[in-house]
Parts: C-alpha cells; sequence; structure tokens
C-alpha cells in the first residue's frame, strides 16, 4: 500500500516538474512515535505517525488491530496527507495503531489501552498539532476516553484535539453518513461533468457496512440512479428492478453484525464475489482494498468504478480498465466525506459552535463539489486520469504549503 501511494506521489511530482529533494520531502514522515502500552501485565505496540503538516495540524485515524504494523500505519499516514490537500483542507495528515486484538481484552481493558495511548502522546497531539479520529475497531466511546485522558494530562480542555467525538463530548451531526454522502456527492459531479446526470443508470455496491450504508440511503435523492445489487461479507443481492434499501438494517461498525440486508424483499442471494461482475454502469466499491485485481478485472462490466475504500483496485487492475476506458473515481475524492466532517467538527469545536445536520451537509457538499471538479478540471486539461489530476492538486498544494 506504501509502494502504490509512494508510486502515485512521485508520478504527480515529477510530472510536475520537482526535484528530487522535495519529492523526498513529501515521501518522508516528519515525525514517528513507537512505543509500547502495558494493560494488565500484556504489552502492545502502539504507533502514530505524522506524515506532513505544511497545510495544517496532521489528521488521521488510530486503529486497534492485530495486524497494525509501522508500514501500515507509514502508508494510512501518507495517503491521509494526499487526502487533506486533495480537497483542499487546512489539514495535513497522520495515523495511528495498537496491535491488539479488542475482542480478547475487556471493556475496563480497552478503556485502559485508550487512555494510556493519550497519555503517551498528549505532548505531540492537540487541536493545533495533531487531531486524530476513530478508524477500524474505535468508536466515539473509545474518543471520549481519550480526549478526557488528554484533557486531565494537560490541565486544560481541549475539546478539538480528537474528532470522531460523542454527540455529549463535542461530535459533529452528520459523521456517521458523510463517507457515503460524499462519495454520492463526488459521483453525482463527475455525472455532470460528463452530461449525464438525467440519464437512468444502474448501480452495484459492494460492501454495506457504515459507507455502503449511507451511500445506498443517500442515493435515493437521485431517482436516476437505480440500485440493482448489493452485496456484503456473504451474499451478493440482486434485484433489477432496482432494489429498496429502506428496510434494510444498519448494524453499526464495531459490533457484531447479522445479515445486514436480510430485509431486503425480493432480491436474490447469490455468492459475495459476484458484485464486481454484475452488468451495472457503475460499480461502487465500498468493502475493502484490492477487491479488483488483475484476477478478477477482465470480469468487471461497469464503465464508472467508485473507490468508496481505500484502494479498492489495484494499480495493475486500475490500467487494464482505463486502458478499456472504465473511469475510476478515486478514493482520495470519492472517500473522503467523513474527513471533511472531522475538520467541520474540528472547526465547530475551536469555534464553540454545534451545526445542525442540514448545514453540515451544506458545508460537506459544497467541499467536496468544488474538490470534484478541480480534478476534473485538471484531468481534462492535461488528459489524465482522475487519480493522477487528484494527486497533482495534492502535490502541488503540497509544495506551496
Ligand atoms: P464496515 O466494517 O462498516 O463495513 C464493511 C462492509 O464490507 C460490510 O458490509 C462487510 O460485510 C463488507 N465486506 C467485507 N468483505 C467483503 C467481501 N469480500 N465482499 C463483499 N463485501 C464485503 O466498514 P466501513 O466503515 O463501511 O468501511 C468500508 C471501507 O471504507 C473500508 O475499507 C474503510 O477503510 C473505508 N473507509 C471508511 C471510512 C469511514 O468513514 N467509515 C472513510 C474512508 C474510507
Amino acid at each position: 500500500m506504501l509502494a502504490t501511494a509512494q508510486t502515485a506521489i512521485k508520478d504527480a511530482a515529477e510530472r510536475l516538474g520537482y526535484g528530487p529533494e522535495v519529492i523526498a520531502a513529501l515521501l518522508e514522515a516528519e515525525a514517528e512515535h513507537i512505543f509500547e502500552i502495558e494493560v494488565n501485565g500484556r504489552s502492545f505496540p502502539a504507533y502514530r505517525v505524522q506524515h506532513n503538516s505544511k497545510l495544517g495540524p496532521y489528521k488521521g485515524g488510530i486503529r486497534f488491530h492485530p495486524h497494525v504494523n509501522i508500514d501500515e500505519v507509514r502508508a494510512l499516514a501518507t495517503l491521509m496527507s494526499f487526502k487533506t490537500a486533495a480537497v483542499g483542507l487546512p489539514l495535513g495528515g497522520g495515523k495511528g495503531g495498537v496491535a491488539v486484538d479488542p475482542k480478547e481484552l475487556t471493556r475496563e481493558e480497552i478503556e485502559e489501552l485508550a487512555r494510556r495511548y493519550a497519555r503517551h502522546l498528549a505532548p505531540h497531539i492537540g487541536s493545533g498539532k495533531d487531531i486524530p479520529a476513530p478508524d477500524v475497531n474505535t468508536n466515539a466511546e473509545i474518543i471520549d476516553w481519550m480526549v478526557d485522558e488528554y484533557e486531565k494530562t494537560l490541565g486544560k480542555p481541549d475539546k478539538g484535539s480528537f474528532t470522531g467525538k460523542s454527540m455529549a463530548g463535542g461530535g459533529s451531526e452528520g459523521r456517521e453518513a458523510a463517507t457515503g454522502r460524499g462519495g454520492v456527492i463526488a459521483l453525482a459531479e463527475f455525472l455532470k461533468a460528463r452530461g449525464l446526470q438525467n440519464k437512468p443508470l444502474t448501480v452495484a455496491l459492494q460492501g454495506f457496512g457504515n459507507v455502503g450504508y449511507f451511500f445506498a440511503k443517500t442515493l435515493r435523492e437521485f431517482p436516476n440512479l437505480k440500485l440493482i445489487a448489493v452485496a456484503n461479507s456473504k451474499h451478493t443481492w440482486v434485484q433489477t428492478g432496482g432494489i429498496d434499501v429502506t428496510n434494510a438494517v444498519h448494524v453499526p461498525s464495531g459490533t457484531p453484525r447479522p445479515e445486514a440486508l436480510h430485509d431486503l424483499a425480493h432480491a436474490t442471494a447469490e455468492p459475495a464475489a459476484l458484485i464486481t461482475s454484475i452488468k451495472a454502469d457503475i460499480l461502487v466499491l465500498a468493502a475493502l482494498e484490492d477487491s479488483v485485481t488483475e484476477a478478477n478485472a477482465g470480469d468487471v462490466k461497469a464503465n464508472i468504478i467508485v473507490e468508496l475504500a481505500n484502494g479498492p483496485v489495484s494499480t495493475a487492475a486500475a490500467e487494464r480498465l482505463q486502458g478499456k476506458g472504465v473511469t475510476i473515481l478515486p478514493d482520495v475524492i470519492a472517500n473522503a466525506g467523513g474527513v471533511i466532517v472531522s475538520y467541520l467538527e474540528w472547526k465547530q469545536n475551536k469555534e464553540g459552535r454545534h451545526w445542525t445536520e442540514v448545514e453540515v451537509n451544506r458545508q460537506l457538499a459544497d467541499i467536496l463539489t468544488k474538490a470534484s471538479d478541480a480534478m476534473l478540471e485538471r484531468a481534462e486539461a492535461k488528459n489524465l486520469n482522475l487519480k493522477q489530476a487528484a494527486f497533482e492538486l495534492a502535490v502541488e498544494r503540497i509544495v506551496a504549503g
């Protein structure tokens, strides 16, 4: 993942004519915190990588997962710097994690782990320096513990030190739906630019977790876009007449997941892997990385792919598909809705305000529409694919500071 991100950055920087020193600075993390956290006699490796702060404080989540390691955290921190820059936010990029299986810890032990993580990093984070957020297996409750510990350690309040907090703890309206909603906004903007905004088009969606569910819900605002297939890790559900997600159950991330789609009346259940080869105009990938690779790229029938997960199309598969005329809406723009609303949460905390969901969604649409349009214009002007265009804009902004 790090190699893929670095290739995209290097290519963009070289096309823009930057020399080796500038490119090396873009790739290197400004700081890396690597430490151990002890909980009840067990020790867990912990990380926070602060990649780039030229545009503002570092921003990025903290994940609790047994596979977390320094290479993964570095890669995700690098991607965050280019995602915040690609959408024009006054923020940098960072990422954190603890190599732990939270299922093996009691609730009290998870709280202890979270508090020790925040205490160790307290001198290096804060609303003006580095603003962590939830990620895989972390949630608003865990972030609230971290904020509490951070504020106790510093001896002063700083609600903007973390985002993804509970509503009572200073969180923002609209955060849960933001990534899925942002994906619809980016898709709609692309269709408008191609003159397809009123054309009836079919949509297949892989992943029905937090991102996929809210994508499907928001899609109902565009009656010409018909959802005809949805997949989770167990099944692909197909209904060519259109799937109504009104009655589908949303199961929040991090909870044991029953069959979230069992309420879909009349849909046929097929194997999960079928989704990427469904005959639909648009394929939305909202499950995991490397979901389309060279192995299955040849089966893809969609002309438009929306990357809602991080890196769901491998580099080799992307080249092959783009060679056939498929357009890929890149993750740095398509899934940036979450980090945009995190930014709006931070802004509300700094200004001591709490906006309505309507206001948050208005600002989200405004920021993402501008970012999408800039990417589309750059791609058109320089005959680039959309990922190349997004990375060029991000690199330019970071270098200019
Ligand atoms: P989630 O855990 O809530 O949901 C993941 C979904 O993918 C589930 O429906 C699961 O059943 C499905 N899935 C897993 N394996 C699958 C497979 N092989 N085939 C089909 N479906 C499969 O996760 P999420 O929060 O919705 O995130 C989805 C992706 O988006 C992740 O890659 C995440 O890193 C990325 N992302 C999330 C956010 C956010 O705000 N949550 C922001 C940016 C990127």
